[in-house]
């Protein structure tokens, strides 16, 4: 075998750092990054250098289908058309007997477009349920429909070139240093270059991303839209505002200038726990500012109030003109590496194909005659949360896992494990034996992994990059496209007679064309030749879309952008003497989500080997509680135990554990989401997990 080289893009993050994967004669791989990739130059963080252990590391993937012929029946091998065949046997009956909605898909933001496409095409438009959801639902959707409210459309209006263009960065629940790396390196190396560059954060604690900023905003957790409007009152009051933009290319300005300046300085500075005068320089840096990006993620968008806080993050961008402009722009940091994708095929249960809307009959009739079916369903589906509920209520008799670890993603662990337990037809399709549905499994079906596979992602700056395929899959594992198209013809669906990745990328291209993400003149060829292309992209000849927005026309039908006001409601969860602490949950530097690859990598798990819990040590002394002890952490669902991290860069009153641990330390006592509840965000509906009542206490052996 010759030696081979292989470009392709990193698969965690939705930064999507281009990665050169080298095969050597014997067919061992490892990876370096891609110097030409336009996003990452070369540089990779601590997860993307490793990727080529969890490819190499075969010991937990799951080589073969399993099927239990009965609930209390042990998982048996099987071969792929016997568990497909009966997969396809039980939709029937379900469908038959219930009617279409009482079957679902939770899919991920880690599948790649061509499988996000297959999983949408055969769920709305053969099966006939919108019942498909995905994990990236805990992760963006509330910066989906905080996009759609303001501009229009989903639509990240910028490019990671406006990095170096800008001369102000708000940081809004974020961690970028730990949690998108590469993109905070261009940050740092811009700021050094520019120190005048002002940088501000807004986070309850003290993160490694704080190490540069300029001002540290440290909220009370869950206030954010007070704040928000708080620097917007300041914006306001000093005319640090753009009265050309706001009255030629925005509505609702003074229904937003009056609830901004009902609340004053004082009261804002005492419900959000940030002092006046740091308000007042956050405003000032904004408003002296000629570029000025907004970067938020999960602290923002996983909230009961994650649509009004993106309303209100939006805001600053819109009063100050900072959009469609160089450097400038509202810009939501994708968790995942393909949720863009997912986005872009309408892969959630809310959602239709190229961003068209479920509640628009036109754009359902064009779906549905591209894709040949009478009709599609209107009434949006089951988002990942109501899944759960209705398997509880018996109405989701059968639901299909793929690509994710709910039992440790989703909130409330063990009521998610309770509902898989009790659903009639689970079935789990992943790469590792340790996905934690598997236990709960009829059906279990192995998949291929990155590497093994070809296809697209997005990444958070609407760049669609290609995966090139380097190894074949172990034992009988089967890309996820692969195993959807031969159960929809299992199902005797006619539309799936699709000979690889590269004829469903172009079915779903061709579906976009004349939509605001049209890329019906992207060519499977080029995107292979070029590596990546962001959208739209019409025409190869065509400038890149580097920025939108540019012309000031946005996608509302007078094509102007919406300031709104945005409610503070407050709805979290009950703090009291029983659970005085609030609990906020996050992501450390070198592990991925529930840990099923970073956690078999040795060189990753060195850098914080076991879950903890950060406490400050005023509300540790007030516990009897030492640095490194073992404590439990105790909320209405549930408990935890950990080690105690003392630390003064949490607020008092605060407690912070990381949300990746799960049955990698074989005990169900590490898992954070045994804490976290069910509150959503009522439009996005999008879970909180910023904010659960808690209770700490020094562990003591039974
Ligand atoms: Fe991968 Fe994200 Fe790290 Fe880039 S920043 S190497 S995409 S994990």
């Amino acid at each position: 075998m010759k030696p081979e080289k292989f470009k392709s893009t990193c698969s965690y993050c939705g930064v999507g750092c281009g990665i050169v994967i080298h095969k050597d004669a014997k067919g061992k791989i490892k990876v370096e990054g891609d110097q030409d990739h336009p996003v990452n130059k070369g540089m990779l963080c601590s997860k993307g250098m490793n990727l080529h252990y969890v490819v190499e590391d075969k010991s937990d993937r799951l080589f073969f289908p399993q099927m239990r012929w009965g609930k209390d029946h042990p998982l048996e091998r099987v071969d792929f058309d016997t568990a497909l065949q009966r997969a396809a046997a039980v939709f029937r009956t379900f469908i038959k007997k219930y009617g279409p909605d009482s079957v679902g898909f939770y899919v991920s933001g880690q599948c790649l477009t061509e499988e996000y496409y297959l999983v949408n095409k055969l769920v709305k438009g053969y099966l006939g349920t919108n019942n498909l959801d995905t994990n990236s639902r805990l992760c963006m959707s509330s910066a989906v429909a905080g996009y759609n409210l303001t501009l229009g459309e989903d639509s990240v209006p910028v490019s990671y070139e406006d990095i170096e263009l800008a001369d102000c960065f708000l940081v809004a629940g974020a961690n970028p240093a730990w949690c998108h790396p590469i993109i905070w390196r261009r940050i740092e190396a811009h700021k050094e270059k520019n120190p005048a560059t002002k940088i501000i954060v807004i986070d309850p604690r003290k993160t490694q991303s704080c190490e540069l900023a300029d001002l540290h905003l440290q909220i009370f957790p869950g206030t954010d839209v007070v704040l928000l409007q708080a620097i917007g009152r300041c914006l306001i009051e000093s005319g640090d505002i753009d009265w050309t933009f706001i009255t030629e290319h925005t509505q609702g300005f003074e229904a937003y200038k009056n609830q901004v300046l009902e609340k004053s300085l004082e009261e804002a500075s005492e419900i959000c726990g940030v002092n006046k005068r740091d308000i007042k320089r956050a405003a000032a840096y904004i408003g002296e500012s000629k570029g000025f990006l907004s970067l938020w993620a999960m602290g923002l968008n996983q909230s009961s109030d994650g649509v009004n806080k993106n309303l209100a993050l939006i805001a600053l961008n819109l009063i100050t003109g900072h959009i469609g402009k160089p450097g400038s722009g509202p810009f939501s940091l994708t968790g995942q590496p393909n949720a863009m994708g997912g986005r872009e095929v309408g892969g959630m249960s809310t959602l239709l194909s190229a961003h068209r809307k479920l509640s628009d009959p036109k754009h359902l009739k064009e779906v549905a005659d591209f894709w040949g079916v009478e009709s599609l369903p209107d009434k949006p589906g089951l988002t990942a949360t109501q899944m759960i509920e209705a398997i509880e209520e018996d109405k989701l008799k059968a639901i299909w896992i793929i690509c994710t670890n709910p039992i440790v993603s989703l909130p409330d662990s063990v009521r998610v494990k309770e509902a898989l337990k009790k659903a009639r037809f689970v079935v789990v399709q992943d790469i590792s034996v340790n996905n934690e549905a598997i236990p709960y499994a009829d059906l279990v079906l192995p998949a291929a992994g990155w590497a093994e596979k070809e296809g697209t992602m997005t990444n958070s700056e609407r760049r669609i990059s290609y995966l090139n395929k380097a190894v074949e899959a172990p034992g009988e594992a089967l890309p996820d496209g692969e195993i959807l198209i031969r159960f929809a013809r299992q199902m005797g669906f006619s539309g799936f007679d699709f000979n690889g990745a590269e004829e469903v990328f172009c079915e779903h291209a061709a579906l976009t064309k004349g939509t605001n993400i049209d890329i019906s003149g992207l060519d499977y060829s080029y995107l292979k030749k070029t590596g990546t292309a962001q959208w739209p992209f019409i025409h190869p000849s065509d400038k890149p879309s580097k920025r939108l927005f540019e012309d000031k026309v946005f996608y509302n039908p007078d094509g102007k952008a919406r300031i709104l006001p945005s409610q503070y409601t407050s709805q979290n969860e009950a703090i009291d003497p029983d659970f005085p602490l609030i609990l906020t949950t996050g992501r450390i530097r070198d592990q991925w989500h529930t840990m099923t690859r970073t956690g078999k990598v040795k060189k990753l798990g060195r850098h914080i080997p076991l879950p903890f819990l950060e406490i400050h040590p005023y509300d540790a002394l007030e516990r009897g509680i030492i640095e490194g002890q073992t404590v439990i952490v105790s909320g209405r669902r549930g408990q935890v135990k950990v080690h105690a991290r003392l630390t003064k860069s949490i607020r008092q009153g605060v407690v912070f554990l990381p949300m990746h641990w799960g049955k990698i330390l074989e005990e169900d006592f590490a898992k954070t989401n045994n804490l976290t509840g069910n509150s959503i965000d009522p439009i996005s509906k999008q879970p909180d997990f910023k904010f659960s009542a808690v209770q700490v206490a020094k562990f003591s052996k039974p």
